[in-house]
């Protein structure tokens, strides 16, 4: 057994707050803490910076949050194009090739040049990382969580680095550790659904032709990976991100091989193969897990929070996790805040303050988004929706409407929405 040890400016120190994980959910809960000037300790397996398999993506939430931590973040990402592009909308691709090209509302804050983004989550998370305030948040890099143990007072986090062994004592940990969460693992286990997943592959192709003036992100609704989709994002440096994804119970059912589709796409698709003719596969074909919110699940209990993947938010029709991870990182530390005004660190005080704020704020969303996916499984019925919206200027405009208007959204999912389009009115 290996021997337990302390790093010295631990010994004997119970610090508030632990977060486990320096990704968007982490890093988010670290900089709203320290705005609230609460001392805490991050701990994070890898070393920043670090890459993570996405599609690269960064929506008008993740801004959102960005801006209302300090405005000056968001102009410092537009005044760098060698490592962010602006994207000003979406290009959808029904299964039966026909394009839908939708921008996102122009209504833009000063020094901002669009309402969202792409970026290598390399650079984008780095960004986050060194906005981390240091006079607050300890962080430990290449350090893993191996064990977490639960007392009366609070949690005991024993993690491994350089292959030592520490421990800290906490009353309260953030798990904010992705995917694969030994934090939900330990006090959620039996919790998570193979139908709240995803699979997902990413590549980094250069010199794909034709891409979006704009840089439109282009989402490409292929039969083969319905309620999934291929997509191309537009990238700084002539380069894009090129992937593939599925929820885990379509590709289990109809037996897809996301790698196989994808070079299918990439090789023989009549509106895309063309324009990788000159393109160049950058580094490996790469696949993660997407945790979706399908529906609502406990995300707290007695001395610990979820955020982000580990809390299993991930928008079910769009496959944003990101804004969801910032967000959710927002509220922890609100409702940590909270916690420790009121010294309470129980189950139903979190269930009050956190689970309940998360999914007021974004359960409406996401239950519309789990019906939106359910739809995309019917091709004719998608196709249906673009040829129309390529004769109907304004039903164009309710789709486009729907990134930023939930009660448009939710239209989208009611069977009187289809019928009026039949109906033409
Ligand atoms: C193929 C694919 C495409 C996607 N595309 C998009 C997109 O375009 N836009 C979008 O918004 N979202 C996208 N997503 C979702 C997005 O990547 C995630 O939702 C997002 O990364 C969640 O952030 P997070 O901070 O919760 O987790 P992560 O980014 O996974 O960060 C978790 C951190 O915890 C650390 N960690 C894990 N275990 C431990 C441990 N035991 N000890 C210490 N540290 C630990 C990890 O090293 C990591 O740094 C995509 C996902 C996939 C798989």
């Amino acid at each position: 057994m290996p021997h337990l040890n302390h790093l010295t400016n631990m010994q004997q120190t119970s610090v508030p707050v632990v977060i486990i994980g320096a990704g968007p959910a982490g890093a988010g809960t670290s900089i709203y803490l320290s705005q609230a000037g609460i001392p805490h300790v991050i701990i994070e397996k890898e070393t920043f910076p670090r890459d993570k398999v996405c599609g690269d993506a960064i929506s008008g939430k993740s801004a959102f949050v960005l801006r209302k931590a300090n405005p000056l973040w968001l102009q410092e990402v537009y005044q760098q194009p060698e490592n962010y592009t602006p994207a000003k909308g979406i290009l959808f691709v029904a299964p039966n090739g026909k394009p839908l090209s939708i921008p996102w509302g122009d209504k833009l804050k000063a020094g901002e040049l669009a309402p969202g983004f792409t970026s290598p989550r390399l650079v984008f998370d780095n960004f986050l990382f060194q906005k981390i305030d240091r006079r607050f948040a300890t962080v430990y890099q290449n350090s893993t969580v191996k064990n977490i143990e639960q007392h009366a007072d609070g949690v005991r986090v024993i993690f491994e680095k350089d292959q030592q062994t520490y421990t800290i004592n906490a009353s309260v940990i953030v798990g904010a550790d992705g995917d694969k969460s030994i934090v939900r693992k330990t006090f959620l286990n039996g919790h998570s659904s193979s139908k709240a997943y995803a699979g997902g592959l990413r590549a980094y192709y250069k010199g794909v032709r034709d891409l979006d003036k704009t840089n439109f992100i282009e989402l490409h609704f292929l039969p083969e990976v319905l309620p999934g989709y291929f997509w191309i994002f537009p990238l700084p440096n002539g380069m894009a991100n090129v992937g593939v994804g599925a929820p885990s119970e379509q590709i289990r059912q109809k037996k897809i091989n996301l790698r196989e589709q994808m070079l299918k796409a990439i090789e023989k698709n009549p509106t895309i193969s063309c324009r990788f003719q000159d393109a160049e596969l950058i580094g490996k074909i790469q696949g993660w897990g997407l945790p979706m919110g399908i529906k609502r699940q406990p995300v707290s209990g007695d001395h610990f929070i979820l955020a982000g993947d580990a809390a299993s938010i991930i928008d079910p029709f769009t496959g944003e996790g990101i804004g969801n991870a910032l967000y959710s990182g927002m509220l922890a530390a609100d409702a940590i805040q909270q916690a420790l005004k009121a010294k309470r660190f129980d189950a139903s005080f979190f269930g009050q303050n956190y689970d309940d704020v998360l999914y007021r704020r974004l359960g409406d969303e996401l239950r519309i988004s789990a019906a939106l996916q359910r739809l995309c499984r019917y091709p004719w019925l998608f196709n249906f929706v673009v040829n129309k919206a390529h004769k109907s200027p304004s039903l164009s405009k309710t789709i486009s409407c729907m990134f930023t208007d939930m009660d448009v959204r939710n239209q989208l999912r009611k069977p009187s929405f289809y019928a009026k389009i039949l109906l033409n009115k």
